[in-house]
């Protein structure tokens, strides 16, 4: 057995507000738990605000709290994967920094952990806090995801879970680059089990997830959890075939058989344009993976530590 109870992973990307209010009351509710073996882990994502110096503020008041810092931005998952890596308690909490992952949701997660449970995961419900954008987008992104892949993600799940030792050591073992947490999480099996939660506004700051980064995000969930998107091709191609067949046989029989010719350069303009952005998605579809591929060939670090006190 470890000494550390609990660790407590954040990602932070410029949070330099968030840093001392979550803080605080992550170490009340600690407290109330009565749990004085923990370490709470600021992963600093290359931020480009005062969030390194309120980190290191703390770090000198208080020598639980630990700090990753990267050379860059590598990303939220990869934030994740460091805080993981470095993790050492028997439990291992990951929550945003914002403050939208409430604090006092800590003695439910907990008091399931110490049920038996080896993975807790929370679903968010919706509020009318969450802009409509941020709800359609995210119920398109888990229609999506889960009509595609393997493994069913439920919706408004996020990377705000506790995973027991035994989970961590298992995700450790997942080399690849691009982990998408929420898709491989479910799909390890162990004992889970879901509580619902309902997200505080962010408390200070703006979402680092623009609609550019929600996108690639999105396409980076549906191909690290399925090979299905490249089969689009053929079964679009098929049908396309069986139409273009069928219109030939029409042709053939208009011009062999009545006085009519078919004539039409809007529709040979059209078909020729959706034949050729159908080829441009499918192509792009077959270059993510690719690219999956390319960069899992480098097998370059997935993020780089420029200073830490682990
Ligand atoms: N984050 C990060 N790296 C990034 C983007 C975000 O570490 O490149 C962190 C961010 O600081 C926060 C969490 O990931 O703790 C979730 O981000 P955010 O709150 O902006 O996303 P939202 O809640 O709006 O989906
Ligand atoms: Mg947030």
């Amino acid at each position: 057995m470890n000494k550390l109870e609990i660790s407590i992973i954040i990602p932070t990307y410029c949070e330099e507000g968030n840093i001392l209010p979550l803080y605080s009351k992550l170490i009340s509710e600690l407290s109330h738990l009565k749990i004085s073996a923990f370490e709470i882990i600021y992963v600093n994502d290359g931020s480009t605000d005062g969030s390194l110096d309120k980190i290191k503020e703390l770090v000198t008041q208080d020598s639980r709290v630990k700090y990753i810092h990267f050379s860059r931005n590598f990303g939220h998952q990869n934030a994740l994967r460091a805080g993981l890596d470095y993790a050492t308690g028997n439990a291992v909490i990951s929550m945003d920094a914002d403050l939208q992952h409430p604090p006092e949701m800590l003695p439910i997660l907990v008091n399931h952990w110490r049920e038996g449970y080896q993975v807790v995961y929370t679903k968010r419900k919706d509020t009318k806090d969450l802009t409509f954008f941020k709800k359609l987008s995210s119920k398109l992104f888990y229609k999506l995801v889960n009509y595609l892949s393997e493994t069913k993600l439920e919706e408004g799940t996020a990377d705000f879970r506790l995973l027991d030792r035994s989970v961590v050591e298992a995700l450790k073992k997942f080399k690849e680059n691009n982990l998408f947490y929420r898709g491989i999480v479910p799909s390890l099996g162990f004992k889970q089990i879901g509580v619902e939660y309902t997200p505080h506004e962010r408390f200070s700051g703006e979402t680092k997830y623009t609609f550019s980064k929600m996108v690639r995000f999105a396409l980076t969930g549906i191909t690290s959890s399925s090979a299905k998107p490249l089969y689009f091709s053929i079964y679009l191609g098929v049908f396309l075939a069986i139409l273009s067949f069928l219109y030939a046989v029409y042709a053939i029989y208009i011009s062999v058989f009545t006085e009519k010719a078919i004539t039409g350069w809007t529709s040979l303009i059209a078909s020729i344009l959706f034949i050729g952005g159908i080829q441009l998605v499918m192509l792009g579809i077959v270059g993510i993976y690719l690219g999956k591929l390319f960069s899992e060939s480098k097998n370059r670090p997935n993020y780089l530590i420029e200073e830490t006190n682990l």
